[in-house]
């Protein structure tokens, strides 16, 4: 046998023997995986901007598909992942997350607000944080901002279950104020394996907290919103948060202008 054929063998052996553990996906370790899918947003593109690193979060160290904690590999196979299997993975996510103490946001919150939509979604969106009605309910974008979202969303020709939609922090943050650096950076490896789970084609990113924190800049949305960026190699588009048009209904056409962007992107 030649080396290709042995590593081969080793490799078809390695997987039946973990399926037969039970296992569902092969368990290779996070080490470095993020690096492998650094990503640099072209902000230097926007007007006035420099350029900027867009350093991605720690690794999440102790995700597994067994309680005993075999290491992280949720995302290590994404592009290979079926639907079904991109359930599982977000599942184990969630259990990860568990009741979730890791910042402060979680003593005022009733429900932990993880997201909701089509595993295999090719948009997502991602807002800022949970309101009131999206603590009480357990599910993202629910209030009145949820409703234009969901306008948004029919109007661009999806329903709601085909698009995937979450939140940079998954708990209420106290009077619906913005969320804080360590609260976004104690919540944010979720939301980033989320999106690799899920790999869209698209992501959305609904406001200027979601995205200056997914792009790890400073640039007003005003700046931002209305091109496309790479994070993790998958297309973002900033666009206004839904509640801001609710309070600036004139702007609701810019809004439509990226929405348009992102359907031509899709082919749709
Ligand atoms: N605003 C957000 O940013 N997210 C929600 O889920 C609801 C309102």
């Amino acid at each position: 046998m030649n080396n290709k054929a042995e590593i081969i063998e080793g490799i078809k052996k390695a997987m039946e023997f973990y399926q037969e553990l039970g296992f569902e996906y092969l368990p290779v370790k996070l080490e470095n995986s993020f690096q492998n899918t650094e990503h640099r947003p072209v902000l230097s593109e926007v007007e006035g901007t420099q350029s900027t690193d867009n350093p991605p979060s720690p690794p999440l160290r102790a995700m597994a598909f067994s309680k005993g904690g075999t290491g992280g590999f949720v995302s290590e196979l994404r592009t290979q992942y079926s639907k079904h299997s991109k359930e599982s993975a977000l599942k184990v996510l969630r259990e990860e997350i568990g009741d979730c103490q890791r910042c402060r946001l979680a003593k005022g919150r009733t429900n932990i607000v993880f997201g909701e939509g089509d595993p295999d979604a090719k948009l997502m969106f991602i807002g800022e944080g949970p309101g009131r009605e999206e603590d009480l309910q357990a599910r993202p974008f629910v209030g009145d901002a949820g409703k234009l979202l969901t306008r948004l969303i029919e109007k661009m020709g999806f329903k709601r279950k085909e698009v995937y939609i979450a939140n940079i922090v998954k708990c209420r943050p106290p009077m619906n104020r913005e969320p804080e650096e360590d609260e976004m950076n104690a919540c944010k490896p979720f939301v980033e394996e989320q999106i690799k789970i899920i790999n869209p084609k698209v992501i959305i990113s609904l406001g200027r907290i979601s995205a200056q924190s997914l792009l790890n800049t400073k640039i007003p949305i005003s700046k931002l919103r209305g091109r496309f960026y790479d994070y993790m190699h998958i297309s973002l588009m900033p666009t206004f948060h839904p509640a801001y048009l609710l309070r600036n209904p004139k702007d609701k056409n810019l809004t439509w202008e990226d929405a348009q962007k992102v359907l031509e992107k899709l082919n749709k």
